[in-house]
């Protein structure tokens, strides 16, 4: 079937009007308050409760606060926490049996920020902080060891501490 095509109006053929149109969308844009953030120069602000990259914390003893019950690395979907328990040992200064990971590995490349580790833990030893960016040169980069994740988590101040003293 053969379609007609409808003839040009002497408006149309001028094309003036739709370049101003065009013009008058450019203009509005470019009037408009700028919304493009400079990042990494500048960051989201995030809101309370955000759940971004989940560290371990220390007490204000500046003590782990992790004692390796692994109920974290169960409850993990994407498997992306390993931890290795030592054994219970005396703390000298204190007397009191202490047990904390040898080794707990959190693999931010599988980590889908889901709070669930955070949500399980009877120590309150792990927290999702508002980190929502984390990169790395290589994939090895990318899992965290005890120290780098107890340096990110920081300090923790509340009123559950396993090594109080009586
Ligand atoms: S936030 Fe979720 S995915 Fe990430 S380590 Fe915790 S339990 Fe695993
Ligand atoms: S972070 Fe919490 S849940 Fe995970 S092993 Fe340590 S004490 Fe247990």
């Amino acid at each position: 079937m053969k379609i007609e095509r409808t003839a040009l109006t002497f408006w149309e053929r001028l094309y003036l009007p739709a370049v101003i149109a065009g013009l008058k969308v450019t203009l509005r844009h470019f009037l408009r308050r700028k919304v493009t953030m400079q990042y990494p120069e500048e960051r989201w602000v995030v809101p309370t409760g955000y759940r971004g990259a989940p560290y371990l914390v220390k007490d204000q003893e500046g003590r782990v606060k992790c004692v390796s019950c692994q109920l974290c690395e169960f409850v993990c979907p994407p498997k992306a926490i390993k931890i290795l328990p030592p054994g219970p040992a005396v703390d000298p200064a204190t007397g009191n049996v202490e047990k904390r990971p040898r080794e707990f590995e959190i693999n931010m490349l599988r980590c889908i920020f889901c709070g669930y580790c955070q949500e399980v833990c009877p120590e309150e030893a792990i927290f999702l902080m508002k980190d929502y960016s984390l990169t790395g040169k290589s994939r090895q980069e990318m899992v965290y060891g005890l120290e780098k994740l107890l340096e990110l988590g920081g300090t923790h101040l509340d009123s559950i501490q396993k090594w109080k003293h009586k």
